[in-house]
């Protein structure tokens, strides 16, 4: 049974967005540590305002030109990314014609399955990594969580890969293999965001919706302004400025000795 959450709740959308992720952890979708690492990205989207930030927007146009620029894009989907924006990832694959693949840390049939399911009832037509040939299809080489394996199809082919949610073992395993990252991660300071290609610093209720919005905009666009605008970018000056965010309004908010309830930015747009 899900929990009954007053709208006039002061974080209504937090909270269901919680108990969306324990309707989808009880199904077996996220696995338990799943809720850790949501709470992890909790804290560090409450030090940045919980709303799309100016550092974020940036990543989401440089991340939108590569993924059009790219011959095999292909977004890594795990439990927590299926349980808070199925349809927009389906919506995200669709407008940069990107594969959609499962890939676990907590690797199980039953969870490959359930993740695939939850992604195909979102209107996903194919779902890479799961079955048939996607079975342990082909592995990372040098990274021994089970997120090595991965479809020959599908992350093992692709140039350009979109991690919402991923550990930095495996970006680090993906760049060697020359491949471009797009990770959205609310710690700015995590090894997949020094890592990725191109980092989203937002919430993945907001960042994927952005990033597909983004890319419909710039669909047509002549390569070359997509090429100027990845050449321009530079994740290690985006990432600063995130952090920089993050320290600037802590500054702010620890002269006005203010209680959370006090405090201006509590904004949530809702998917
Ligand atoms: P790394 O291996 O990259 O150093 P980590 O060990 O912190 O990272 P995990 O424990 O897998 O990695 O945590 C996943 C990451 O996802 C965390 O950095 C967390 O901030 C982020 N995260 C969690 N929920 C969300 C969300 N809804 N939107 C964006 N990022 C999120």
């Amino acid at each position: 049974m899900r929990l009954e959450i007053p709208p006039d709740h002061p974080r209504a959308e937090s909270l269901r967005t919680r108990e969306e992720l324990v309707h989808y952890w009880k199904l077996g979708v996220v696995a338990d540590a799943g809720l850790i690492a949501h709470g992890r990205g909790e804290a560090f989207d409450y030090l940045l305002g919980e709303e799309t930030t100016a550092p974020a927007r940036e990543a989401t146009w440089a991340a939108a030109a590569h993924l059009l620029l790219a011959k095999r894009p292909v977004i890594s989907v795990n439990g927590n990314a299926a349980a808070l924006v199925p349809s927009e990832l389906v919506r995200l694959s669709r407008v940069v014609g990107a594969a959609l693949e499962v890939n676990l840390f907590y690797r199980s049939r039953k969870r490959l399955k359930a993740v695939a399911a939850v992604l195909e009832g979102a209107g996903a037509k194919h779902v890479l990594g799961v079955g048939g040939r996607g079975r342990g299809g082909a592995a990372i080489p040098e990274l021994s969580s089970m997120r090595r394996m991965v479809d020959v199809e599908g992350i093992f082919a692709a140039d350009v890969v979109v991690v919402p949610l991923e550990d930095g073992d495996r970006v680090e395993a993906l760049k060697r293999m020359g491949k471009l990252t797009i990770a959205v991660d609310l710690n700015p300071l995590s090894r997949t965001s020094q890592e990725a290609t191109v980092t989203i610093v937002d919430n993945v209720v907001r960042a994927i919706p952005n990033l597909t919005s983004t890319a419909d905009e710039l669909k047509g666009a002549p390569a070359s302004k997509l090429r100027a605008l990845v050449g321009a970018y530079d994740n290690k000056r985006v990432l600063g400025a995130s952090i920089g965010l993050i320290a600037k309004r802590l500054a702010v908010l620890s002269k006005t000795s203010a209680t959370t309830e006090q405090v201006p930015v509590v904004k949530r747009a809702r998917r």
